[in-house]
């Protein structure tokens, strides 16, 4: 038997896991009634924390977990999630955070950057982004198309690769694959 209080952080944890969850999802995971998930989802929603959308809830966008303050990606403008963030660090000191590598390494091409950092997809640390692993295109949704992410051990992208598909790049091929689906040929 679980405390109302514990299973909306269950739901809170679930919803931070895969953005978005059904009412009918949540009531089997937590085996209780829809009901009971739709009373947990009303309060939630009067906390300001989520939204609630036909059939399931969605968290509230700039109240996601780790959020790095509120900023927005220089390149696409979405926001931008702790798991996937790429920060450049510039000559002059300044520092940039692209809300992926897909973005963070069009930005390296153009900013020329001192260091950048990718953050390791599945342990949310970060890691020198010219010495991380890119899977290209995995079957999953991230905020840009094609969808990059990175690993710190090429052992977990490989992994990764196993479930989810894609390609597996170093820093510079990664960069080079971007840059050929950016720019068109004629422009070169
Ligand atoms: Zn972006
Ligand atoms: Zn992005």
């Amino acid at each position: 038997m679980t405390t109302a209080h514990e299973r909306q952080q269950k739901i809170l944890d679930s919803l931070s896991e895969n953005e978005a969850c059904t009412i009918h999802g949540l009531a089997e995971l937590l085996s209780v009634s829809a009901m009971t998930i739709h009373r947990d989802l009303d309060k939630l929603e009067k906390e300001g924390v989520v939204v609630k959308v036909h059939g399931g809830a969605i968290l509230r966008p700039d109240t996601e977990k780790n959020a790095e303050s509120a900023s927005s990606c220089p390149m696409c403008k979405q926001s931008i999630r702790s798991q996937l963030a790429f920060v450049l660090q510039l000559e002059n000191g300044e520092q940039k955070q692209a809300c992926c590598p897909h973005c963070g390494l069009m930005m390296s091409k153009m900013q020329n950057p001192a260091l950048m950092l990718a953050t390791d997809f599945l342990r949310g640390n970060k890691v020198n982004a010219l010495q991380a692993t890119y899977l290209i295109k995995p079957d999953l949704k991230t905020c840009c198309s094609p969808a990059v992410i990175a690993f710190a051990s090429s052992e977990d992208a490989q992994r990764f690769q196993q479930g989810f598909g894609g390609e597996i790049m170093v820093f510079s091929e990664a960069k080079s694959f971007l840059s050929s689906t950016h720019a068109p040929p004629e422009n070169m």
